[in-house]
């Protein structure tokens, strides 16, 4: 076992370990006990050493520590059509030139608002089992010309794991360049620095003509410590390249001037501001962590108002059944969107609106476009 991984195993994943850390009430232990049988708990100590426990509402313990609010059963657990796009076990296929890899259903840690909820630290029914299976259909599909290598969290297989991923998807010539989507330079950065060997294998396949590309989902500055930054450093210098996914979260991201500085320390720390995405309407999540769509827009536009070009490069953006959708911003009580992505891609490009419902958070599925 690699050192990163044995110091996973002393992750915090029972309440009894989780009480000598926070303070929790008899009756919240026994609530919090009800809720990790349904969607277990995993938290690293570094991750939970970002908490400032003094603060009841901090937004690191929001997002890791597991609260009442998930036994609301509002939402589904399938909000943009996964099942759909799925063409075997493990393989997404939705838009024609973007090929996606469900790689594993573990994390280094669990987040509360995850959109994957149903299967992280859970059932491994919808996971790839065998990575050439995937590669064949690549393969045969010369439209596909870049790959998403997602979970959970990929970056938490073994190292061997990951360049044979990167081994095979690199000899693939009609791929211009590959994904792996992570949150371990967020939660857990001891995965990049304490392994060499997964940053020499980086810089091998990063190559010039076809990069390695990392997404990243920090949410909060609070994220963006000593560690992190040093982390990313490493990834810079083994050539991958860095963009970033962030979640809209209410009580965590949800003001102007958190956005702001986030995406400033982004760019500061060379990761480039990508998507900022609508929570989605996913069970356990949806309640306590939705922000509507009215006010999502005034927050990005306040946020703009105080970015330069290069830190408001970010879209809003909404992961829908339909697609990705643009959330353009507000005028006279309608909303207006913009079909950025869409299983057909004749709707790419389409501006529709909607009555604006200071409440509303998402779209029917069925959207009723005018
Ligand atoms: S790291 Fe990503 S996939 Fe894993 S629980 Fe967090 S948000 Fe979900």
């Amino acid at each position: 076992m690699d050192k990163w991984q044995r110091e996973l195993e002393k992750n915090i994943k029972t309440i009894d370990h989780l009480k000598k850390h926070i303070s929790l009430t008899p009756k919240e232990e026994k609530i919090l006990e009800k809720v990790i049988e349904i969607h277990p708990m995993n938290i690293t100590h570094y991750y939970l050493s970002l908490i400032n426990k003094k603060d009841k509402n901090d937004p690191i313990k929001k997002m890791i520590v597991p609260s009442r609010d998930e036994l609301n059963l509002e939402g589904s657990y399938d909000t943009s059509g996964e099942k759909q796009s799925t063409k075997s076990v493990g393989l997404q296929h939705k838009y024609p030139e973007t090929a996606f890899v469900l790689a594993t259903n573990k994390c280094a840690a669990y987040c509360r608002f995850c959109f994957r909820k149903r299967l992280v630290g859970l059932s491994t029914a919808e996971i790839l089992e065998r990575f050439d299976t995937a590669v064949d259909y690549i393969k045969k599909h010369k439209e596909i010309d870049n790959v998403l290598v997602s979970g959970g969290d990929p970056l938490i297989l073994p190292t061997e794991t990951v360049e044979k991923f990167l081994s095979k998807l690199s000899k693939i010539k009609h791929l211009s360049f590959i994904r792996f989507g992570s949150r371990v330079p967020v939660t857990f950065p001891d995965r990049i620095l304490m392994d060499k060997k997964l940053l020499k294998i980086f810089k091998k396949y990063s190559k010039k003509n076809k990069r390695l590309y990392i997404v990243t989902h920090f949410n909060h500055p609070n994220e963006i410590t000593e560690k992190s930054t040093n982390a990313v450093d490493k990834l810079i210098k083994a050539n991958v390249i860095l963009n970033d996914q962030t979640a809209l979260l209410k009580g965590v991201n949800d003001k102007p001037e958190i956005l702001v500085e986030l995406m400033k320390k982004l760019v500061s720390i060379g990761v480039n501001p990508y998507y900022l995405f609508q929570c989605r309407p996913v069970k356990r999540v949806v309640h306590h962590f939705q922000v509507p769509f009215y006010r999502g827009c005034k927050i990005v536009d306040d946020a703009r108002k105080k970015l330069d070009g290069h830190s408001k490069r970010f879209k809003f953006m909404m992961s829908h059944n339909r697609g990705k959708i643009e959330v353009l911003g507000t005028r006279n009580n309608y909303i207006y969107f913009k079909q950025h992505q869409a299983r057909n891609p004749e709707l790419v490009g389409q501006i529709f609106r909607k009555k604006l419902n200071r409440k509303s958070g998402w779209l029917d599925d069925k959207l009723n476009l005018s």
